[in-house]
């Protein structure tokens, strides 16, 4: 085994083969009979009468396809799923394969970063998207399984959007893709290739199938340590809020280039900006504590090209 593919293989089954193997109505049923019963494994017949084939040869044959790669047998008890299996499943309930959902752009909290506009969510090819209604800047423009859409109203989708984004970023920070799972990199860049309307952006990318995810430099903040302590002191819980509605994680107006090679960036936090504004309109999201005992402040926060916070300031108005 090399040192470079620790992966080895003698009976893996070829992608085509794979999608052939799924590619059944019966097999489907048969997947999602198994997902959905109480308990597992199931037996011959039992899993028989649920998928509603007579023939027991013929439901043999669909079995036998889907050993041992999406189910398995165990011995007289019967089948159950394999991880292959659920995630066929899986993909099916988040609407990959089968849903093309249209969503009516709707107002979410906040407001443009840039211009002060309104801030409409928008959703096309299972992309999310966050735009100012006035001037078009994006908030956000990340992945979101139609499956997501389904059983929540526009205010929770806006929020587990929120929740989506933060931790597909920490996620990607930490070197793990998360669509393949696959080596992430990250880098911090400064030209116009992000769709985002950022000149200073990390771009995080995957080595294994070229997934990539941008984000203003702030947003990798949102989850570092020091930071997240500083806020608190100040009488801020940033997980309470949309990221969006926090200028620093989307704008690259708070974000200085000290150095390019090697790169040190600084982001400046104003505090004050975050507590006077009111979070409470019925999202669900709780309010901000804020007032005359947290005094505003800003946060002075120095990364390397790795994002690593350097250098952390706390500077009481
Ligand atoms: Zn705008
Ligand atoms: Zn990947």
């Amino acid at each position: 085994m090399s040192e470079a593919n620790i992966q080895e293989c003698d009976d893996c089954v070829a992608p085509a083969e794979a999608f052939s193997v799924v590619a059944s109505e019966t097999r489907l049923a048969i997947l999602e009979a198994l997902w959905e019963a109480d308990d597992r494994p199931v037996r011959f017949s039992e899993l028989r009468r649920t998928v509603g084939m007579r023939d027991s040869a013929q439901f043999n044959y669909h079995l036998d396809k889907l050993t041992p790669h999406f189910i398995h047998q165990e011995d007289e008890d019967g089948y159950d799923l394999r991880h292959a299996g659920k995630k066929v499943v899986r993909a099916v309930l988040a609407g990959e394969f089968n849903e093309t959902p249209t969503v009516e752009p709707f107002e979410v909290q906040g407001s443009c970063a840039d211009c002060g506009g309104d801030l409409f969510a928008t959703y096309a090819d299972e992309m999310l998207s966050i735009e100012c209604v006035d001037c078009g800047s994006l908030h956000g423009h990340y992945s979101f399984p139609p499956g997501g859409l389904a059983d929540r109203t526009r205010e929770e989708v806006a929020r587990a959007f929120d929740q989506r984004v933060r931790h597909l970023h920490c996620l990607a920070a930490d070197g793990v893709c998360p669509e393949c799972g696959g080596p992430m990199s990250t880098r911090i860049r400064r030209d116009d290739a992000s769709p985002l309307d950022l000149d200073v952006y990390v771009d995080h990318t995957c080595g294994r199938c070229d997934h990539h995810l941008f984000s203003s430099v702030g947003l990798s903040l949102l989850d570092q340590s020091d930071v997240v302590t500083a806020h608190r002191a100040h009488g801020v819980d940033l997980n309470s809020r949309p990221y969006w509605t926090l200028q620093w994680c989307v704008s690259d107006d708070h974000t200085e280039v000290l150095s390019a090679d090697p790169w040190r960036v600084r982001v400046t936090i104003p505090l004050s900006a975050v507590a006077e504004s009111d979070p409470d309109d019925g999202a669900g999201y709780p309010s901000v504590l804020g007032g005359d005992d947290h005094p505003p402040g800003t946060i002075h926060v120095t990364v390397d090209g790795d994002l690593q916070v350097t250098d952390i300031a706390v500077e009481d108005d």
